[in-house]
């Protein structure tokens, strides 16, 4: 490698973390500047797929997240009013050998945390929120809200869902509301039944991956932390107006009343959680670029994308690595690596992102066909390639 980069990222989610190390553990320079006063993540399950495992590996976490990860059992599905099975299908018996790595559930803030273990503190810069970036031949310029500015090689926004440096670079585009609303809940494990559906006939496993499936909404229920909380993603269809957020806070009932009529053992868990998150789903078209000058974009700034597919962080995770090994390949001109860097990304993160549209699509189609595959999604290995060749 020529010498270091000088790299600034914008944002300290998933992505922004990730990339700090990816790019740190391959010699570059690196200061991250996020916009809240504190880090951390909101109460809620992340699920990764294969693809995220094989990167986390290549960070330096374990397949288990050091035991707080689940490895969910099966994939369970419910009728949402008399829970009966509509089918169950192995998961952890065939991910490592389908696809190369275990699919996992996780608490976010877990996640989060054992990433940021990874990057030294004081690279960190908090209260600190990107207002614009510009970059010219030489250098790239981010500044902030105090007035302040800050220059580097290169700029990274991964400054999530409502970007402020993908305004910057590509003026604001337009999000279309979805007409869906998710709430997000946690429970302890031990309020999981055991047994639901007709006469109790319905074995289920709190390590499985339940989904309840309705007229007008669904419910994905998966283990996290070592298997000690059980998450629930609670969609439902709704015409009201929602912030296009991840983290709205709402309340149990606004939630409950969404759901009247569904069954008991549902509604039972519902009962039991503390505190309800609410976003609202919008759908935004791939952008054609993800990069101009001396700044690019990752994670949900260049590709926000539906849950459906539960993928948003694993494509996120997949970009961190790459980038860090565009720009150590391309350490003498920047900008090559940037491009590099797009060109590698952008065409398998715009087919992810059209297909979790397209999955939501089919959601709502009645009778709902076959969930699409995604075997071609969870067999990518991001970290294939040596870190450092030739192109
Ligand atoms: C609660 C929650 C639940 C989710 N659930 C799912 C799911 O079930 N399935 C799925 O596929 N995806 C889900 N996602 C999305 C998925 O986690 C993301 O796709 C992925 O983590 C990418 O994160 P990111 O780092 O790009 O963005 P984010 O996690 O949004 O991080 C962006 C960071 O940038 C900071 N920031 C924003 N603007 C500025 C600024 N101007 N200046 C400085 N800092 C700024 C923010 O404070 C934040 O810390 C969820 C996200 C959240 C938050």
């Amino acid at each position: 490698m020529a010498r270091p980069l000088r790299v600034v990222i914008i944002g300290a989610g998933i992505g922004g973390i990730a990339a700090a190390g990816a790019l740190r553990k391959l010699g570059h320079e690196v200061e991250l500047y996020e916009r809240a006063a504190g880090l951390g993540e909101v109460g809620a399950g992340i699920q990764i797929g294969p693809n995220g495992v094989k990167v986390l590996r290549a960070l330096g976490l374990d397949s288990t997240l050091e035991g707080l990860g689940c490895e969910p059992t099966n994939i369970v599905s419910v009728a949402w009013d008399n829970a009966h099975l509509r089918f169950r299908q192995p998961l952890k018996a065939i991910a490592v050998q389908s696809y190369g790595a275990p699919y996992l559930s996780a608490h976010r803030a877990d996640l989060h945390r054992l990433l940021l273990a990874r990057v030294p503190e004081s690279i960190i810069h908090l209260n600190a929120h990107c207002i614009t970036v510009s970059s010219d031949a030489r250098r790239a310029v981010a500044r902030l809200a105090d007035g302040s500015e800050v220059e580097a090689d290169i700029i990274v926004g991964a400054d999530g869902i409502k970007s402020t440096v993908r305004a910057a670079l590509f003026g604001e585009t337009p999000a279309r509301f979805t007409e869906q609303i998710g709430w997000r809940g946690i429970v302890p494990i031990e309020c999981v039944p055991r047994r639901i559906g007709p006469d109790k006939s319905v074995e289920i496993d709190p390590m499985e991956y339940v989904g309840w499936i309705g007229p007008g909404g669904h419910v994905i229920c998966y283990p996290i932390r070592g298997g000690k909380l059980y998450n629930m993603y609670i969609g439902s269809i709704s015409t009201d107006w929602a912030e296009e957020s991840w983290a709205v806070p709402s309340s149990r009932n606004e939630m409950m009343q969404a759901f009247t009529g569904w069954n008991e053992a549902l509604l039972g868990m519902f009962e039991k959680i503390e505190q309800v998150f609410k976003w609202g789903i919008y759908d935004r078209d791939p952008i054609p670029h993800w990069t101009k000058g001396r700044v690019t974009l990752l994670g949900d700034a260049a590709h926000p994308m539906m849950p459906t597919l539960a993928q948003g962080a694993s494509i996120t995770l997949e970009d961190a690595y790459t980038l860090a090994r565009a720009m150590s390949r391309h350490a003498d001109d920047a900008q090559r690596g940037l491009a590099a860097y797009e060109r590698e990304r952008i065409g398998r993160a715009s087919r992810v992102q059209l297909q979790a549209r397209q999955q939501f699509e089919n959601n709502r189609k009645s009778p709902a066909p076959p969930p699409l595959s995604r075997d071609w999604i969870f067999e990518h290995d991001a970290t294939a390639e040596p870190a450092v060749a030739a192109e």
